[in-house]
């Protein structure tokens, strides 16, 4: 029999909180009733808040982050339109494999895993191209564990006085760290409920500029499932096309409710809080991340090179059956030389320092040199002084 409970460090999906939990513990209901915008309209609302935008609309699809790429790209684009794309991990090859497979002709700047989007090369393409009918940015590159810098992306567009819309993957960022849809001018942003929103994965959540809706009247691509006009009938009211998934709404609406009781740049800042921790304790191992330097580093994932030797897919099996750690795995071309830590949705110090102490066990059984508990050592030197900071900072609000 195992006692205690197991430990989910997976970037996504993440831990869901008991409230969101019992949220979602409620009777089936009416989802024709007039007055189920009730539940669902101040959804939407709140939803803007967290991409903050008030000019974006929010759409909620039955399905994943994947199938909102899907979405953005069929309600806006016709077949062979350029698009600019850079592949520099899992999830930025996958979006780039989907969008040649929905007939776009995608100039790819393959970029090293562990580099972020560039914009500079970004800048010269558009330059080079006014043809180019969109610039797809991967936020937060969870496979690397690699946040880009979206504005620097949007500066790059501007810069080339260039008009191609600006899609965002924000699966693995939006709710954790800062993302400013207006501020930024993104056209498009995707996420899923399954990571910064500490929910159950089934919610595909979409954010669209007025720019990218009006792009939906001239684009040709075939879409059905995820058409963006029946959705707009039908949301108008807090209805839906096809049966909704009601229970994930009102786990939504817990979670929501949790994320501004705690305020969100307060969530933004825990992100960053937590992650520092967990780098100190890598650092601390003597070993680095994917992301090659500091302006790099997401406050989302950390994915963590094994020294020469030792194959992250055994520390990876040794941290599940010995020690109830779920780690995330390398992905692809990062395959045994990569685990992941993820430290986003709900959680807090302590829990980042099991992570770190159940790896360091891993890490050693698998044959890494390491010294026991010198990962956790440097992240509760870190958790002190920065809660203590925070303390003072809420006492001082
Ligand atoms: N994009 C990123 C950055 C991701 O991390 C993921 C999933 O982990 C996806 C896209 C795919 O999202 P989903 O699994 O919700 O379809």
């Amino acid at each position: 029999m195992r006692t205690g409970q197991t430990h989910l460090f997976i970037p996504g999906p993440t831990n869901v909180p008991e409230k969101v939990r019992q949220a979602m513990n409620v009777p089936m209901q009416d989802m024709r009733a007039h007055d189920f915008g009730a539940l669902t309209l101040p959804i939407f609302a709140d939803l803007k808040r967290v991409f903050d935008t008030t000019t974006g609309t929010v759409f909620m699809f039955p399905g994943s982050g994947t199938g909102c790429w899907e979405s953005a790209i069929t309600n806006t684009l016709s077949p062979g339109d350029r698009v600019l794309m850079a592949r520099h991990g899992q999830f930025s090859h996958l979006w780039v494999e989907m969008a040649e497979r929905l007939g776009l002709a995608v100039d790819v700047i393959d970029v090293d895993w562990g580099h972020g989007a560039p914009a500079d090369l970004f800048a010269e393409k558009l330059k080079a191209d006014p043809a180019i009918r969109a610039v797809f940015v991967t936020h937060n590159e969870t496979a690397t564990g690699v946040t880009s810098d979206v504005a620097a992306v949007r500066g790059a567009l501007d810069a080339a006085n260039h008009d191609a819309l600006l899609f965002v993957d924000g699966v693995s960022s939006v709710g954790c760290i800062p993302f400013r849809f207006d501020a930024w001018g993104v056209d498009l942003c995707v996420t899923g409920s399954q990571k910064g929103l500490m929910m159950p994965a089934g919610l595909g959540i979409l954010c669209v500029s007025e720019k990218a809706l009006e792009a939906r009247k001239t684009a040709r691509l075939p879409r059905a499932y995820f058409h963006w006009d029946d959705m707009l009938k039908t949301n108008a009211t807090g209805h839906f096309t096809y049966t909704p998934p009601t229970q994930l709404f009102h786990g939504l609406r817990a979670a929501l409710d949790l994320i501004f009781a705690e305020g969100l740049e307060a969530v933004f800042a825990r992100h960053r809080r937590l992650a520092t921790g967990v780098r100190r304790g890598v650092h601390a191992w003597g070993m680095t991340l994917c992301a090659r330097d500091e302006s790099l580093w997401s406050d989302t994932v950390s994915a963590i090179v094994v020294p020469e030797g030792v194959d992250a897919n055994q520390v990876i099996r040794i941290g599940y059956d010995r020690y109830r750690t779920s780690f995330g795995s390398g992905l692809a071309r990062l395959s045994g030389r990569v685990f992941r830590i993820g430290h986003l949705g709900d959680l807090n110090e302590v829990m980042c320092l099991a992570a770190l102490a159940s790896a360091e066990m891993a890490l050693a059984d698998a044959g890494a040199r390491i010294e026991l508990g010198s990962g956790v050592a440097a992240a509760q030197a870190w958790y002190r002084d920065a809660t203590a900071a925070h303390a003072l900072r809420l006492a001082a609000e």
